[in-house]
């Protein structure tokens, strides 16, 4: 590949094997959990709802939420290959996370991973005054109610900047961000969503395939997304 090329890659289920944010809501809402992770599979509420909603049924407690997450943080295979073979060509890794957020830094840096990220999109974990976590989404798209962190409009930056973006994602609010790049590396709930909608993207299970010399990735050939318009109102699906 020779065109400068830029990664903007998904936190939870993509560079950890599960979704640390998911965990937690788990963990700590009972059955409030499965109500609102219900409105959110089937689309009647989006990733901003489901971050007020959870967020609420977490207590403040950062060391208590951290014990959790060192229990559970796992990094998905070849990420360390990945991130020193970006950096060997070049290329910018952006992480773009629309969960809880105030898990990366730590997750990354006990992973030796840290210093090779060039930026973090990520929400902010604040304390409410009664007791339970509130998330500021300082990344949200201007118009658009639906995620907490616009991947689409960072995707966007970069290509005004002259990058060929490449997405690497699992969940289905990556279709938004996915969707705009010029590569999308998809698997689980993403991978079926391209499907879905006939849009072209690489399969992968983890870092390894992402970085496998020799490989023709698939370009996503789509000239608009189906999904949303982040240059107007956003939302469409
Ligand atoms: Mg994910």
């Amino acid at each position: 590949m020779t065109a400068k090329v830029a990664y903007v890659v998904d936190f939870d289920g993509t560079i950890t094997a599960t979704d640390l944010s998911t965990g937690l809501a788990q963990h700590f809402g009972s059955e409030r959990f499965q109500e609102i992770e219900g409105l959110y599979r089937q689309r009647k509420i989006g990733m901003r709802d489901w971050l007020d909603g959870m967020s609420a049924l977490l207590p403040a407690d950062f060391d208590l939420l951290m014990k959790y997450v060192v229990d559970h943080a796992v990094i998905r295979p070849g990420f360390k290959d990945f991130l020193r073979f970006a950096r060997e060509q070049g290329c910018p890794v952006m992480i773009a996370s629309d969960g809880f957020g105030f898990y990366i830094e730590p997750v990354l840096e006990r992973f030796g991973c840290l210093e090779y990220i060039d930026t973090i999109y990520r929400n902010k974990a604040l304390p409410r005054e009664d007791g339970t976590l509130r998330i500021e989404t300082p990344y949200r798209h201007p118009a658009c109610p639906v995620c907490g962190n616009c991947k689409p409009l960072h995707v966007l930056e970069l290509k005004r900047q002259g990058w060929k973006v490449f997405y690497i994602g699992d969940g289905s609010n990556d279709r938004f961000g996915a969707s705009w790049s010029d590569y999308i590396f998809a698997r689980d709930r993403l991978a079926r969503c391209c499907k879905e909608h006939g849009i072209p993207f690489n399969p992968w299970e983890d870092f390894f395939d992402i970085i496998r010399p020799g490989g023709h990735p698939a370009a996503n050939a789509i000239a608009a997304s189906p999904f949303c318009r982040p240059e107007g109102e956003g939302f469409l699906y």
